[in-house]
């Protein structure tokens, strides 16, 4: 069983009866900010409502831990698209305490690869062609260094634009609470 029938079903309805309304804006951010923060299921709602966002407000680009894992990957080029082609003049990182991301055991995700299915051979052909598996799926350990580093990768990025302030902040998932790390107001 999965979810799709519900949903297409809740969709139509949601279409039909124009509960759209609320929610018409443009895909230029009001307050121009971009943020990057986790998929968390609790920051769902919690962090725009925390931070006092609303559709249209701004751009979110998600993944797991709020991590920038690689300088010219997707994280980071959707950054740069919402600065060049999106009128975003600030960037948020958003990490979170109690992140599943911290929890992640590179050992015991392999083995429940293999579990899932996932032929042993194929993991050790990709090890032995150079990818290093345990690297790729690597948590982190204190989410405020974390973001710090997220925010040095942006900040030092050779694409970034200089005026573009970086800022890194960790939210607690169920108050909502923001601590600063990282001011990047110039
Ligand atoms: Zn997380």
């Amino acid at each position: 069983m999965t979810m799709l029938k519900e949903i297409l079903k809740f969709n139509e309805d949601f279409v039909q009866e124009k509960k759209y309304e609320p929610f018409i804006t443009t895909k230029y951010p009001d307050k121009r900010i971009v943020i990057l923060s986790c998929m968390d299921t609790r920051l769902v709602e919690l962090l725009p409502k925390a931070m006092n966002l609303r559709n249209g407000d701004v751009k979110i680009v998600k993944s797991a831990g709020a991590l920038v894992s690689h300088p010219f990957g997707a994280v980071m080029r959707s950054l740069l698209v919402a600065v060049y082609g999106l009128q975003a003049d600030e960037v948020y990182v958003v990490g979170h305490y109690d992140c599943g991301m911290s929890a992640v055991d590179p050992d015991a995700m392999l083995n429940q690869m293999v579990d899932r299915g996932i032929k042993e051979e194929t993991i050790k052909m990709m090890e032995y062609s150079g990818i290093d598996l345990k690297d790729f799926l690597r948590g982190f350990g204190d989410v405020a260094t974390s973001v710090k580093k997220s925010v040095d990768t942006i900040r030092n990025h050779p694409l970034m634009v200089d005026s573009v302030p970086v800022h890194g902040l960790v939210i607690d998932p169920n108050t909502g609470r923001l601590d600063l790390i990282d001011d990047g107001s110039k």
